[in-house]
């Protein structure tokens, strides 16, 4: 079987909703728009490195979801995002602080690592290039919030940098966040990950899969007032057996086990 870091935090998370989502098919529909526009903007971002106009690459791949029936959130519109889009685009070169040498090779990266029982493990690294001239990974999030910078070194925990560190053995990792604010701001984080943190991470893969292969998908929702994880849950409505719940949120997809590493790309 193919696993991939979403997977594998998707189990951690919640073992039933693992169930409920890569066993049974149970996939939520996609209707945010900034999840969708968030891969359109990693495309006008190849373009960028690839030397192309990348602010002509965002509309063109933009403009297919322009009728999409999105749920916006308050204050965001088709046209509102694309603007947002353009400006970081537009900060990111004035920046220039990131350098991806041959663009073909070093952007979206398919990273395989062969695992036990014939299993296998797959990553899509966002980038391999430099962060003010230092050689390092590179993960891109477009998002709303900023990320916490604070306490020092908060970043090296990080579950899916240390994945990515673990799946390509480069130490020196970073977070390049695009927040669409009023104001666009970039923040470029970077980071660190030990061989111990890389090796740990190895054995809580073994350990994740053993429970997988076990069937062991039991409730963790991590309940604890005010932090409820199954009021953000997709799957909230099965584990309630409420059908209107289920309709409004989720798909079923046949073949879903064979097809889970897909998620890879677009976490
Ligand atoms: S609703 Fe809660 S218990 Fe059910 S799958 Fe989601 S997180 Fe787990």
């Amino acid at each position: 079987m193919t696993f991939s870091y979403t997977q594998i935090a998707h189990y951690l998370r919640c073992p039933r909703s693992y169930r409920h989502r890569y066993l049974d098919g149970w996939r939520e529909k996609e209707t945010r728009a900034a999840m969708i526009f968030g891969r359109c903007f990693e495309k006008a971002l190849e373009s960028y490195f690839c030397g192309d106009d990348c602010g002509a690459a965002l509309y063109r791949e933009w403009r297919a979801f322009r009728d999409t029936p999105f749920a916006y959130k308050k204050g965001e519109t088709w046209d509102r995002l694309v603007h947002q889009g353009v400006h970081l685009l537009e900060c990111f070169a004035q920046d220039n602080r990131i350098r991806i040498p041959h663009p073909q090779q070093n952007l979206q990266i398919k990273v395989v690592r062969e695992l036990p029982n014939a299993n296998q493990f797959i990553a899509y690294v966002d980038a391999v290039g430099e962060l003010d001239g230092l050689h390092c990974l590179m993960d891109w999030k477009t998002t709303t919030s900023r990320y916490s910078e604070e306490p020092a070194r908060l970043l090296s925990l990080d579950p899916q940098l240390i994945c990515y560190s673990w799946m390509t053995g480069i130490p020196e990792v970073a977070l390049v966040v695009f927040l669409r604010k009023h104001q666009p701001e970039i923040q470029y984080l970077r980071t660190s990950i030990s061989e111990e943190q890389r090796a740990k991470y190895g054995r809580l893969v073994g350990a994740t899969i053993g429970q997988i292969e076990a069937a062991r998908f039991p409730t963790h929702s991590g309940i604890r007032f005010p932090q409820n994880g199954c009021v953000s849950c997709a799957h909230l409505g099965l584990c309630l057996d409420d059908q209107k719940l289920i309709d409004s949120s989720l798909t079923l997809t046949p073949g879903a086990s064979d097809l889970a590493w897909l998620d890879e790309l677009v976490d």
